[in-house]
């Protein structure tokens, strides 16, 4: 799982689109995705997914409409609500970041970016079966959950925390880096800010420990207040600040920083 550390970036939104009249013979693409490109453009369709390549090959498209589904149920169970994934197959990492507005996307594997997703076809395709939909569950939950106004370590552990629920990866494999410096007698003394989910490529491995670090914050919420008051809380977070949902829990960052280091050493030693 060590291409997945830095796969992501985040953006905004809510993941609504027009739906094409019952009947219509070739349905209207939704509008994140109408228009992209001049020519070759493929598209495909799941149960509930929309996948719109670039030169993409049929097969590598149907999967990834699969896949897409997969991820759009697991965010919708988590958040009891429905999703309808929109995701973008470029044709290169290049293409990603245009489409995406910014500079590089060097060693995402995708993207988040208003409603939809957008995949970097040369370091998705390094990613395990499992990785894959890690990675689509993290990003559509950006886009059905929205990011604006919570913290990182909040809306990163928040996707983590719905990537990881149904994949099946054993909590120490999933997060190997934060488990070694816990080994180690490491522990993290407080929860990760912006500096540390910097993906200038500097310290991959920081990075690294700074998705686990947020994705077990999440992890304790659920597990100790049970995973609907986690999303209740992530979205007072949205409407009112991460401070005032934490009160209504009886927590400060403070004192949910002291719980989460038990938590850390708990699961990883
Ligand atoms: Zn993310």
């Amino acid at each position: 799982m060590s291409v997945q550390v830095s796969r992501r970036a985040v953006v905004t939104g809510l993941l609504l689109f027009a739906v094409a009249p019952a009947g219509a013979a070739a349905p209207m693409l939704p509008p994140g995705v109408r228009g992209l490109w001049c020519e070759g453009t493929v598209v495909a369709r799941g149960t509930h997914a929309v996948v719109v390549g670039h030169h993409t090959p049929r097969r590598s498209l149907d999967e990834m409409a699969r896949r897409a589904d997969e991820a759009g149920r697991r965010v919708s169970v988590v958040l009891g609500a429905p999703v309808r994934p929109l995701v973008v197959v470029p044709a290169s990492a290049a293409e990603a970041a245009s489409l995406a507005g910014v500079g590089r996307v060097d060693g995402l594997a995708a993207v988040a970016d208003g409603t939809r997703v957008i995949v970097v076809p040369e370091f998705f395709a390094l990613l395990s079966p499992v990785g894959k939909d890690v990675v689509l569950t993290h990003e559509l939950t950006h886009v059905a959950a929205g990011t604006d106004g919570v913290p990182v370590w909040l809306y990163e552990g928040f996707a983590d925390y719905v990537g990881y629920r149904d994949s099946g990866l054993p909590v120490k494999t999933a997060a190997a880096e934060l488990a070694a410096e816990v080994r180690d007698g490491r522990l993290p003394t407080e929860l990760p800010g912006p500096a540390a989910f910097a993906a200038d490529g500097r310290d991959p491995v920081r990075l690294a420990r700074a998705y686990q670090e947020a994705w077990l914050a999440c992890r304790f919420l659920a597990d100790r207040f049970g995973e609907g008051t986690l999303v209740r809380l992530y979205r007072a977070a949205r409407a009112r600040g991460a401070d005032q949902a934490l009160a209504a829990l009886g927590l400060s960052t403070a004192t949910l920083t002291a719980r989460w280091r038990d938590y850390v050493r708990d699961q990883l030693s």
